[in-house]
């Protein structure tokens, strides 16, 4: 039995159940040392948002709680992951490192530098799969190339074979007997001060494994017989809200997977229709991981190239109006307001809000991802990148880009009462529901009696509905073309 210490590499796997790298090390009978590293200036990386700071510090304040209970430090380390790693070792003697498989274009490549570095030290570096229900390499067309319409991906993921079962948390982790040097968190400065805007956060979300866990119970014994219905809907519960805590892996997504099977066998049939739509989204997340395995620039440039030459506008007074849910369209702002107050949107509000930065401002999509990514607590590159270049139409298996939202009908259809815009956009709340979506058409005495002033208390819209859809199309004519002069040439 080996008796030389393993390091568990912590990244996107903050979780003890499921976890095949932490199983793998504690089978060896080896201790095992918990480490996470922040390496904010790792090559390549995407520089963490606030919300996803935010997130990040009390995921670990809630897994070191959890190994502390358990007589194990988790280890917090800041600089190279290389370096760190191989000092790690050398102090305690350490003779392996295991850890989860990021995806992330420059995870991978700090991944092998990590392997290489390591194994020059005869140390030995092992790599297990936990963040995706399939791993993207498998899951291929006929020919062999990477799927690039989901839902033929969909199906072949279904003729893959079960996704594996999740495996069950340690009741135990053999530590070192040896004390090792730790950060403090508080020192790594993730949590806003000046001004601390966190409180909404504070009351939307409990990171960690067990707020985690009690989201999946709570989605499964409820929302999920309903989920074909009233996912579109932001105005309810209708969701899982498990984004972040997939994101973060403080939950697997073959956890969210079995969950979900379970409780519909149990059911007897009768959420058989929610149960296939709450997979679906799950393999929209893996479609999302494949796109950025294969193609790793789809976060910065446009999947269908000739997207490079759509005339974007530089407007850095709409884009505060939006990022500010200050556009005049209500669903629009309300999305951006809840963004703001709690790290999260909807999905179809998220739809709605890109559409409009895109198409009725006219503003890139990369600037939307970019006010994502900072301001999402489930910031995700995949899923980020993948979802604004869907709704630009200029990504894989995208919307059409003459899909044009209308946030008008929009906000009628999805939010039919007005819960949602009147929780978020309280300044209008008294507005009857016929004007709630368009309050500029209210005669002024709706406005009057609904305290309203236009321009004062609530903007007028930015820009035109008709106006910016005829925009809109005209831009796309410079895409056509281009397309076409690729084509020809
Ligand atoms: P549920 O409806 O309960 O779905 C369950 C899980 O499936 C989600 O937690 C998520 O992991 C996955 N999922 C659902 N829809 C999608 C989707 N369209 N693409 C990929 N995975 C999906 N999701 C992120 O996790 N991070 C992002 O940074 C992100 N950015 C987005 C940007 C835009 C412009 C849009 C339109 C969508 C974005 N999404 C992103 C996808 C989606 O909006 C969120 O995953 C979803 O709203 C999360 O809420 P939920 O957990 O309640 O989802």
């Amino acid at each position: 039995m080996p008796t030389k210490p393993i390091l568990l590499w912590l990244r996107q796997d903050l979780r003890l159940s499921d976890h095949r790298a932490l199983t793998a090390a504690l089978e060896t009978g080896a201790p095992v040392l918990p480490v996470y590293i922040l390496d904010d200036d790792a090559a390549g990386a995407w520089k963490r948002g606030a919300a996803s700071r935010w997130w990040l510090h009390m995921s670990l304040a809630s897994l070191g709680a959890t190994l502390a209970g358990m007589g194990t430090p988790l280890i917090l380390r800041t600089g190279r992951t290389a370096e760190v790693l191989g000092t790690l070792a050398a102090q305690t003697g350490a003779s392996a490192v295991y850890f989860t498989r990021s995806y992330e274009p420059w995870a991978s490549t700090l991944e092998t530098k990590v392997k290489d570095s390591l194994e020059q030290s005869s140390i030995s570096v092992r790599r297990y799969s936990g963040s995706l229900l399939k791993e993207p390499e498998a899951i291929r067309t006929q020919s062999g190339q990477p799927f690039k319409v989901y839902t033929p991906f969909w199906r072949a993921v279904l003729n893959s074979g079960p996704p594996s079962k999740p495996l069950k948390a340690p009741t135990s982790i053999k530590s070192l007997t040896s004390k090792v040097a730790t950060d403090r968190l508080a020192d790594w400065k993730l949590l806003p001060t000046r001004p601390d805007w966190a409180a909404g956060l504070r009351d939307a979300w409990q990171p960690g494994e067990a707020g985690a866990s009690a989201r999946l119970k709570r989605f499964v014994a409820g929302p999920m017989a309903h989920y074909t219905d009233d996912r579109n809907r932001p105005d309810l519960e209708g969701t899982s809200k498990l984004s972040p805590h997939l994101h973060f892996g403080e939950i697997s997504p073959n956890q969210c997977w079995y969950a979900a099977l379970n409780k519909a066998e149990s059911f007897k049939g009768k959420a058989d229709r929610g149960l296939e739509t709450f997979h679906k989204e799950l393999v929209w997340r893996e479609f999302a991981y494949t796109l950025l395995v294969h193609w790793p620039d789809l976060p910065e440039a446009p999947f269908r190239k000739e997207f490079a030459f759509y005339p974007w506008t530089k407007d850095n007074k709409n884009l505060k109006d939006w990022q500010r849910g200050q556009t005049g369209y209500p669903v629009v702002d309300a999305g951006m307001r809840q963004l703001w107050a709690t790290g999260w949107m909807h999905n179809r509000v998220r739809m709605i809000v890109a559409s409009f930065l895109i198409k009725h401002l006219q503003i890139s999509w990369q600037d939307g991802e970019a006010w994502f990514w900072d301001t999402l607590v489930d910031a995700d590159l995949a899923s980020n990148a993948a979802s604004w270049q869907w709704v630009a139409g200029s990504g894989a298996d995208a919307a059409p880009y003459f899909r044009i939202f209308n946030p008008i009908s929009q906000g009628e259809k999805f939010d039919p009462e007005g819960t949602y815009i009147r929780l978020w956009v309280p300044e209008l709340a008294k507005l009857p529901n016929d004007y709630l979506n368009e309050p500029w058409s209210a005669p002024k005495a709706v406005l009057d009696h609904a305290g309203v002033v236009l321009g004062k208390t609530y903007p007028e819209p930015l820009v035109a509905h008709d106006l910016a859809r005829k925009r809109a199309l005209e831009g796309y004519d410079l895409v056509k073309k281009a397309n076409l002069a690729n084509a020809d040439s």
